[in-house]
């Protein structure tokens, strides 16, 4: 039995005054029935994991050096020291308009699991792609791009997000069919490169424009373990509104 995992993602939003707010309102309502977290901005980790007791913390990005001249990066290290054990990776947006690849995402998923930091690996197609009709093609060589060389044992403790490139932050969301059946493709391609166990417990969310009112339907479908959540993690209501639905 997977465990529902629920993040969100405020991607460049929120400074640290604004993240107190939201974990006063919105952390004591974290309840049992699922992992609840959010991936915050790098300034605003510190304060976000202090405030913290029940939901969990998530960096937004993580560089895969140790150290050394990267400006502007962020190394593992320093999300060990201020306690961070989430890390989002190759969220479309840093594939988009970073040009991160499927490699980069291995290295950093490497070095994250190394370091005891849990990965949540962001895969899913353009819409380019998805009106070509190569949204398995495409994501089957994501997954097998990032977990490229991992061990199965921490392929399991991993989460990978399924974000159809074209429902994020555009409203449209992706119906529930569509997000089943490639929740379980990417489930397969688990069972194709680390066997039945390790695809039977890797959790699978859906991304895209989930919000309280449509989370309970993906919810319900087999091969979808949680949501990965942008604009309807932003506001304390509509955040604790997507935990009173679970
Ligand atoms: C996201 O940021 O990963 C996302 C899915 O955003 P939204 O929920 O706003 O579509």
């Amino acid at each position: 039995m997977r465990k529902p995992i629920i993040f969100g993602n405020w991607k460049m939003n929120k400074t640290n005054a604004q993240a107190q707010v939201f974990f006063d309102g919105v952390d004591a309502f974290a309840n049992d029935k699922a992992d609840y977290g959010v991936a915050v901005p790098f300034t605003a980790l510190a304060t976000s994991v202090n405030a913290a007791k029940n939901l969990h913390v998530a960096a937004e990005n993580v560089h895969w050096a140790a150290n050394g001249a990267y400006t502007g990066e962020i190394s593992i290290e320093m999300l060990q020291e201020i306690g961070v054990k989430w890390v989002v990776l190759g969220h479309s947006e840093r594939r988009q308009y970073f040009n991160e690849t499927d490699a980069d995402v291995n290295k950093k998923a490497a070095v994250a699991i190394e370091a005891g930091i849990t990965p949540i690996v962001c895969v899913g197609e353009t819409l380019f792609e998805f009106e070509a009709d190569k949204t398995e093609e495409v994501v089957r060589k994501q997954v097998a791009g990032c977990l490229s060389g991992l061990k199965g044992d921490d392929v399991a403790n991993l989460v990978i997000a399924y974000e159809p490139v074209w429902a994020i932050g555009t409203g449209k969301s992706a119906t529930v069919e569509i997000a089943q059946n490639t929740c379980a493709l990417v489930r397969d391609e688990v069972r194709n490169l680390f066997g039945g166990d390790v695809a039977d417990k890797v959790r699978v969310q859906y991304g895209g424009s989930v919000k309280p009112d449509n989370i309970a339907e993906y919810m319900s479908q087999e091969d979808i373990d949680g949501a990965l959540i942008g604009g309807a993690s932003l506001e304390v209501d509509s955040f604790k509104a997507i935990i009173d639905a679970m």
